[in-house]
């Protein structure tokens, strides 16, 4: 069969790479991808948001599944035009989406359903906000309403930073996005992320895992897309993830058949684990990017088959085997990142990293000219390890770095150090 991925990313390699694996796929096509997609699939040069040029290419190259990469398209109805022509994709609906694409809706859906998150109010003025902000204090959190690629939240330690943030947001620094405000309690404790398959009221679950969202060591700097992921995460006990399905996955799906949202696709829970117990920060309806990335490393059986399973509505056929090793991921970056950067810079060494037959290099933001593999993004790679625990597969993943080059690349050197210490322990 032929099939689409939608999506330019390292999130986007790693699926074009799992599922060209499969034994069923002849043809792998991304729209519109990175250099490193155009060395195992097609690339297709229409913008992830074209959906009329999206659905036009499905239907004239005879497309028998598209996958959906990024959370853009959902919002804006890819899934819903393509099933309206009798196309087979896999990810939510316009409908669903909204779960992710307003904050508002999906803290209101969590206070009504009693699904475990920070208290919180909404705001469309101003002056309540900055109100309050007055009466309850900082450290606090504000939060644009719609999707701002990440930069939308900001955790102020004082009241002045909040108000400030709040002005920047009505001032329309994310343009309708931040048209409405989320302000919420700050959590204390660890992130970690659950990504499901999602289909109604089931689920087939994902392993456990750990963005680092700082752009900088010991969690410093501005919040990025994200500098780096492991799996699995062991700050979710077994007993903890049976709450999270209980108490927040199950519950969540229900609700959303509820409001006449149902889901289908995956159900990203970024949580925050801590003296108030396991809370939700935000609902993603897509992977995450670079979650992604060690998690695809781990999965051993066919991601083409699961997907087809559930959208002929058997989900609970869907059993996927998962590597009992680690897998890593960290992000290479252009310098300035993840402000202003700079483009064009050659990068080399990636064969070399990849010498080793734990390693792969998943794309980002890059670009082939006259045969040369250069940046075009302010994430640039992730190269990714597995190993049979956290500490082995680290140490591959930090030799593999040193071997690639590019002007202005940084990273972190320390993703995965809060499992280091936990296994340390
Ligand atoms: P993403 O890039 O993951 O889509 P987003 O813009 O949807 O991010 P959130 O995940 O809601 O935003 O928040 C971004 C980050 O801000 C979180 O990963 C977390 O570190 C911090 N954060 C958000 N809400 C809280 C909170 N209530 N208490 C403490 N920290 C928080």
């Amino acid at each position: 069969m032929k099939v689409l991925v939608v999506g330019n990313g390292g999130r986007e390699h790693a699926l074009v790479w799992k599922i060209k694996q499969s034994s069923l796929v002849k043809e792998v096509y991304c729209a519109s991808g990175n250099a490193g997609i155009g060395k195992i699939a097609k690339r297709v040069n229409i913008s992830p948001t074209d959906i009329y040029n999206l659905v036009r290419f499905a239907k004239e190259n005879k497309i028998d599944l598209t996958v959906v990469g990024p959370e853009q398209p959902l919002s804006e109805g890819i899934v819903d035009r393509f099933n309206e022509e009798g196309l087979k994709i896999f990810g939510h609906q316009k409908s669903a989406a909204i779960l992710e694409a307003s904050k508002v809706f999906a803290k209101n859906l969590m206070k009504k359903y009693g699904i475990p998150t920070a208290k919180f109010e909404s705001f469309e003025k101003e002056e309540d906000a900055i109100k309050f902000i007055k009466e309850v204090g900082a450290p606090i959190v504000i939060k644009a309403d719609g999707l701002a690629a990440g930069k939308g939240v900001v955790v102020a330690k004082t009241e002045e930073e909040a108000i400030q943030a709040v002005k920047d947001m009505f001032a329309g620094k994310f343009g309708p996005a931040s048209k409405r405000v989320v302000i919420e309690e700050f959590l204390e404790g660890e992130e970690a992320s659950y990504i499901c398959f999602v289909k109604d009221d089931k689920l087939a679950p994902m392993p456990t895992s750990q963005d680092h969202k700082r752009a900088y060591d010991n969690d410093e700097g501005p919040n990025t897309g994200g500098m780096g992921a492991y799996s699995p995460c062991s700050l979710i006990t077994p007993e903890m993830e049976k709450e999270i399905q209980e108490r927040i996955m199950y519950p969540t799906l229900k609700a959303m058949i509820n409001e006449g949202r149902s889901m289908c696709g995956f159900l990203y829970a970024g949580l925050m684990i801590g003296p108030k117990g396991i809370n939700v920060l935000e609902f993603n309806v897509r992977m995450g990017d670079p979650e992604t990335q060690p998690i695809m490393r781990r999965l051993q059986s066919d991601l083409v088959e699961h997907i087809l399973e559930i959208l002929e509505g058997n989900i609970e056929n869907v059993k996927p085997k998962w590597n009992p090793d680690y897998a890593i991921g960290v992000v290479m970056a252009s310098k300035g990142y993840p402000d202003a950067y700079e483009k064009g810079k050659v990068i080399t060494g990636i064969e070399e990293a990849e010498k080793d037959p734990d390693v792969v290099v998943f794309h980002a933001g890059t670009e082939e000219v006259d045969g040369k593999i250069i940046t075009n993004g302010g994430r640039v790679l992730t190269v990714t390890a597995t190993g049979e625990d956290i500490f082995k597969a680290r140490e591959k993943v930090y030799s593999a770095i040193e071997k690639i080059h590019f002007e202005g690349a940084f990273y972190r050197k320390d993703i995965g150090f809060r499992e280091v210490n936990r296994k340390k322990e």
